[in-house]
C-alpha cells in the first residue's frame, strides 16, 4: 500500500534540480568571448576564455582555449560568445519591483479594493523581466511590507527567475511625508499600522522604525528625506526629516550593518541626509555646489533615477494621469535631473547606476545609460557606474560587479560595442546569474 507515496515522493524530489532557478549552477561552464570587458574602467581584452565551476569565476584565460584543463571525465559545457561583447551582469541600485505606476483612478482603487499580495504577484513577472534585461542584481528601494523580501527569498531558493534582490521594506518616512501611503486618504479608510509601515516622528520614533525593518529581514533601510513626486500631497520637494531624526536613522542603521538611502530632491534635504552621513541620495534633483562637496567630502553615492524623471515629465502631459498636486510637481522635476547629474558627475562625485523603475517601465532599465551619457557620461564612466560601483554601494563589491576569479558568475553579453555606443545595452541577449544561463539567443 505505502509503495505509490513512496514512488511519488521520489519523483518530486526528483524533479526539483530541474525546476530550481536559483542557486549555484553545478559543474563547469566554459565561456568563449569575442570581447570580454572583465573589469569595467580597464581596457576590454579580445577573446578570452572564463572558465566557471558550480556558479563561481574560477579562471579567466586570454584567447579562444578549448582545452581548458578540466580534470578526469568532469563534463564540461562550452557557451561561444565569440560574436558577442561580454561584461559583467548589470545592477540596477533604484527598483521597485512589486509596483508599476498607473493613472490615478486606478491606483486609487487598487489601494481600496486590493491587498499587498496583489504586488507580490506582479513581482513575479517584474522581476523575471528585469533578469532578462540583464540586470542580475537589484536594490530594491521601497515596496509594502513583506512583498519584495517574499519575492527575493523565493528568487534565492529558485522557484522563480529574477534578479538578486537587496531590499529596503517599506520607506522610512514622516507622517504626511512621501512615503506616507495614506496621503490624502479619508481618515476611515487609513488603517492602524505597524511600526513596520507607519511614518515616524523624532529621533525615538524613527530608530524604532529602522529596527523594526531590521527584524523583517531587510538588506538596507531606504528614507524619503524630501517630498518626492508622485506623493498625493502639496508639500513639495524639500526637506521633511529634521536633522536630529536623519542622524538618529543613519545611527540605528550602522549600528546594525545596514546601509541608508535617502529619496531627496531639495537642496536643503540632499544635504541634511548627507550631513546624517547616509551612503547614498536618490534622484538629487536640486543639488548645489554645496551638496556637491559634502558628497566628495562623505564618499556617498548619487543614484541619478533620470529615467523616472524623463518618465514623469512625459505623463504629466497627458490630461488626467496626475491629480493637479502630483501634475505640478512631475513636470517641474522631470527636466532638471539629467542636469543635476551632469553638475556631479563634473564635480567628482560618485555615481551607481539606478533608474526608479516602477515608476517608468520595469526591463527598459538600460534606457538610463543613454540619459547618462547625454548627462556627459563616457560609456566606460556608465557601464563602471552600473557594475564597479553599484556593487560597492550594495555592500557586495567582493562577490559582484567584475568577472575575476572567486566572483560569482553573473555576465551578460550583447552584439555591438557598449564601449563605443552605450545604448546597445538595450539589447542584451545573453544572461547568466550564479553560472546559470537565463537567456541565449
Ligand atoms: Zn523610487
Amino acid at each position: 500500500m505505502m509503495r505509490p507515496i513512496v514512488a511519488l515522493v521520489v519523483f518530486v524530489l526528483a524533479a526539483l534540480p530541474a525546476l530550481a532557478l536559483g542557486g549555484p549552477a553545478e559543474g563547469v561552464r566554459v565561456l568563449h568571448c569575442g570581447v570580454l570587458l572583465d573589469r569595467p574602467g580597464e581596457p576590454a581584452r579580445h577573446n578570452a576564455t572564463v572558465i566557471i565551476r558550480d556558479g563561481v569565476i574560477e579562471r579567466v584565460l586570454d584567447g579562444i582555449v578549448m582545452d581548458v584543463g578540466v580534470p578526469g571525465d568532469e563534463p564540461a559545457e562550452f557557451i561561444d560568445l565569440s560574436d558577442r561583447f561580454v561584461l559583467p551582469g548589470l545592477i540596477d541600485c533604484h527598483t521597485h519591483l512589486t509596483f508599476q505606476s498607473v493613472p490615478v483612478g486606478e491606483r486609487v482603487r487598487r489601494a481600496m479594493s486590493e491587498t499587498t499580495n496583489h504586488q507580490t504577484i506582479d513581482g513575479v513577472v517584474y522581476a523575471q523581466r528585469t533578469l532578462m534585461a540583464g540586470f542580475t542584481t537589484v536594490r530594491n528601494v521601497g515596496s509594502a511590507g513583506g512583498t519584495a523580501t517574499a519575492l527575493r527569498d523565493r528568487i534565492e531558493a529558485g522557484v522563480i527567475p529574477g534578479p538578486r534582490m537587496l531590499c529596503s521594506g517599506p520607506s522610512v518616512t514622516v507622517t504626511g511625508g512621501h512615503g506616507d501611503w495614506t496621503n490624502s486618504f479619508s481618515p476611515a479608510l487609513r488603517p492602524d499600522q505597524g511600526p513596520e509601515t507607519a511614518p515616524s516622528d523624532g529621533p525615538g520614533e524613527v530608530r524604532r522604525a529602522v529596527r523594526a525593518r531590521v527584524r523583517e529581514g531587510v538588506d538596507l533601510i531606504k528614507i524619503t528625506a524630501t517630498g518626492g513626486v508622485l506623493s498625493m500631497t502639496a508639500a513639495g520637494v524639500d526637506q521633511q526629516f529634521f536633522q536630529d531624526e536623519l542622524d538618529a536613522i543613519v545611527e540605528a542603521a550602522h549600528m546594525m550593518g545596514r546601509k541608508v538611502a535617502a529619496h531627496a530632491h531639495g537642496a536643503d534635504g540632499i544635504k541634511a541626509a548627507l550631513r546624517a552621513g547616509v551612503d547614498s541620495i536618490e534622484h538629487g534633483t536640486y543639488l548645489d555646489d554645496e551638496a556637491i562637496a559634502l558628497f566628495v567630502e562623505t564618499g556617498a553615492y548619487l543614484v541619478p533615477t533620470i529615467h523616472a524623471g524623463k518618465y514623469v515629465e512625459v505623463q504629466a502631459g497627458i490630461e488626467g494621469y496626475y491629480p493637479p498636486e502630483i501634475r505640478e510637481k512631475a513636470a517641474a522635476v522631470g527636466p532638471v535631473m539629467q542636469g543635476a547629474l551632469a553638475r556631479a558627475h563634473e564635480g567628482g562625485v560618485r555615481i551607481a547606476f539606478g533608474t526608479d523603475v516602477g515608476v517608468g517601465a520595469h526591463g527598459t532599465n538600460a534606457l538610463e545609460f543613454v540619459y547618462m551619457a547625454g548627462a556627459g557620461m563616457s560609456p566606460t564612466e556608465c557601464i563602471v557606474a552600473a557594475t564597479v560601483n553599484a556593487a560597492d554601494l550594495c555592500g557586495l563589491g567582493d562577490q559582484i560587479g567584475t568577472i575575476e576569479p572567486g566572483k560569482r558568475a553573473d555576465i551578460v553579453a550583447v552584439v555591438g560595442d557598449p564601449l563605443g555606443d552605450v545604448s546597445v545595452l538595450q539589447n542584451i541577449d545573453f544572461v547568466m546569474k550564479d553560472g546559470r544561463v537565463f537567456r541565449r539567443e
